[in-house]
């Protein structure tokens, strides 16, 4: 990546993004400058998904960032990141969003949380399945955590070259959120958010109504781990 890459990829994503879907510029294994080239071209929310990086770069860059966590947060990092994160994007046990709520109320804060589904065909550990989710809801004592606030569902689709495939479930996630929305969230504007679609998948994404994509590659190029 040459300097000025990063603008014109940020532009370009940007420009093919309808205006009612936000960007997550997915930094993670980017260095500061390739964010902080993204900041100068107005981007302010970045996802990070390892807690000692996000750390580093919290320290480093402008105040103003809204960061957030997408990666898989274990429950003894929750304190690391409570106190600046925008939101924890992949929330997937009760015991994770307990956690969130006991390390915000000690800094005082609400933290934005979003419930990840795990929809996809690939065996991954994470996520809830739809009836995890609906049990977790059902359950009820997520609505006693006074400082954490769902705003909606993430998923990712499976990584598949048949974007049929990814539509599909796509589809299935947004019907999911309005089955919930309806029964747990009628009332609330604050549950609005629906968060899928990576580099290869976010035109289908804003096809099936996402709200918030998270983009990586496309913006600051392949990473190197
Ligand atoms: C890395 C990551 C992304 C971005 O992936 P790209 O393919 O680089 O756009 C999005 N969401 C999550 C949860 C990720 O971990």
């Amino acid at each position: 990546m040459m300097k000025g890459d990063v603008r014109r990829n940020l532009r370009q994503v940007l420009d093919s993004l309808p205006s009612q879907v936000k960007l997550v510029a997915v930094s993670k294994y980017h260095p500061a400058e390739s964010i902080l080239e993204a900041y100068e071209e107005g981007q302010r929310a970045f996802g990070e998904s390892h807690v000692q990086e996000l750390q580093a770069k919290h320290k480093e860059l402008p105040e103003d960032i809204e960061w957030h966590f997408i990666g898989h947060l274990q429950t003894n990092k929750v304190k690391y990141v409570v106190p600046y994160v925008a939101m924890i994007d992949a929330v997937d046990s009760m015991r994770l969003l307990r956690e969130i709520n006991r390390q915000a109320e000690k800094h005082d804060r609400v933290v934005k949380v979003l419930l990840e589904l795990h929809i996809a065909e690939e065996e991954t550990k994470y996520g809830l399945s739809l009836d995890e989710c609906r049990s977790l809801l059902a359950d009820g004592e997520w609505r006693l955590l006074q400082h954490v606030k769902i705003c909606g569902l993430m998923m990712m689709a499976s990584f598949v070259d048949d974007m049929s495939q990814v539509r599909q479930e796509m589809l299935l996630a947004a019907d999911f959120f309005d089955e919930v929305k309806a029964k747990y969230f009628a009332d609330d504007d604050g549950f609005c958010e629906r968060s899928w679609g990576m580099s290869h998948d976010y035109p289908v994404a804003c096809e099936c109504r996402s709200t918030m994509v998270r983009v990586g590659t496309s913006i600051f190029g392949a990473r190197v781990y």
